[in-house]
């Protein structure tokens, strides 16, 4: 199959774009998959009440076929027709942050088929605020499945680059709607038992649903790989993000973790191993490796949310065998950050304040 790429300005508004788009929507309306940019990661999309478009979409990634499908839309009151009951918490939280990079799991409705949900009762459901995502959505037919537009198991796509990499001849278009703002997913939150549960840390914060609902938990399978339980996503429980190298998160003092790195790669190196660093701003000059990669600023967490899985991808790109990787703290946005570093990293951590002298 041939994929083709229209390109679309950001805001979409010349009479060329919408014509680009209603095509797009027509393609998704014949059970086609077409990839779009949100505002968190790049999606792919098909018809989410066409069994056969949910098919092919896990065929399209790779992905296995009981990881659940987020439902998107794009107005608020297509959630009805969805979900067989909007609790008033979902209600407050689409009044706050929809639309945005927030999706709700509720009870299903009915007509929702069982290939979108991963055969689960519940169903995810997101409205994003994307300008091209939006239209795509009303011209699509109003319920869109899309899950991330990576090959199953890389590092999530920010840009339409990143798409062609992984699903090129595999779908029938994409939307390059340039870089995308957010780069991390949307925070999940679960609605369906007593007390609301994150089940992915996103750019909605705990603190944030906190303000809205009072207490939030978070599934504690996020942060850690030692609790002997199954996260509740099913989708967290797969290998994900992960750059081909072996990659380690280093932690503790600023200066230290610069010294300990650098110690480690010139031994990799002298072991013939391609090295590389995942650093911030505020070191990056410091560090010395065959590929050194500056994240960001820890004086603006979003920019670390915006290039990490770009900068894991170009560690493949410049074929590293080692990667070394600064650690953030796990609150607030750093929450996510670090849910997607550490899986990137199969949990594998050094924290050099524990360390015996
Ligand atoms: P992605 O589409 O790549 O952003 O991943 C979607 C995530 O949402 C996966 O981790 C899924 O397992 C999760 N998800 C989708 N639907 C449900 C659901 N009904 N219940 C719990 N998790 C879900
Ligand atoms: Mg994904």
């Amino acid at each position: 199959m041939e994929t083709e790429i229209v390109k679309v300005n950001h805001r979409c508004v010349s009479p060329e774009e919408e014509r680009k788009l209603r095509r797009a929507g027509e393609i998704l309306k014949a059970g086609g998959l077409v990839a779009f940019p949100t505002e968190t990661v790049y999606g792919l999309g098909g018809d989410a009440m066409n069994p056969q478009a949910a098919r092919k979409i896990y065929t399209a990634k790779g992905r296995p076929s009981d990881n659940p499908l987020i439902i998107h839309i794009g107005h608020f009151e297509d959630l009805f027709e969805i979900v067989k009951e909007v609790p008033a918490a979902a209600a407050r939280l689409g009044e706050v942050f929809w639309p945005g990079p927030l999706t709700m799991i509720l009870p299903k409705a009915e007509k929702v088929p069982y290939e979108t949900t991963g055969g689960l009762e519940t169903v995810a459901v997101r409205f994003p605020s994307h300008p091209v995502a939006r239209k795509l959505i009303e011209y699509g037919g109003g319920f869109v499945a899309a899950p991330s537009a990576n090959a199953s198991g890389r590092p999530s796509p920010t840009s339409a680059g990143h798409v062609v990499e992984d699903l090129s001849g595999r779908i029938d278009m994409i939307v390059d709607g340039g870089p995308v703002g957010i780069g991390v997913e949307s925070t999940i939150v679960d609605l369906t038992e007593g007390t609301p549960r994150i089940l992915r840390p996103g750019y909605i914060t705990q603190e944030m649903l906190e303000d809205i609902l009072g207490p939030v938990d978070i599934d504690v399978t996020m942060m850690r790989d030692d609790s002997g339980q199954a996260p509740k996503a099913p989708g967290m429980k797969y290998r994900h993000y992960a750059p081909a190298g072996r990659l380690v998160i280093v932690e503790g003092e600023p200066e230290e973790v610069v010294a300990y790195i650098n110690a480690q790669v010139l031994a990799d190196s002298r072991a013939g191993e391609r090295t590389g660093i995942l650093g911030t701003k505020e070191q990056f000059g410091k560090y010395h490796a065959d590929v050194v990669k500056c994240i960001g600023s820890r004086e603006e967490e979003e920019s670390i949310a915006r290039n990490l899985f770009s900068v894991l991808r170009e560690f493949d790109d410049e074929k590293v065998t080692r990667i070394y990787s600064e650690s953030f703290p796990a609150q607030g946005l750093g929450q996510a950050i670090m849910n997607r570093l550490l899986k990137a990293a199969g949990h594998s951590v050094v924290n050099l304040r524990n360390r015996e002298e």
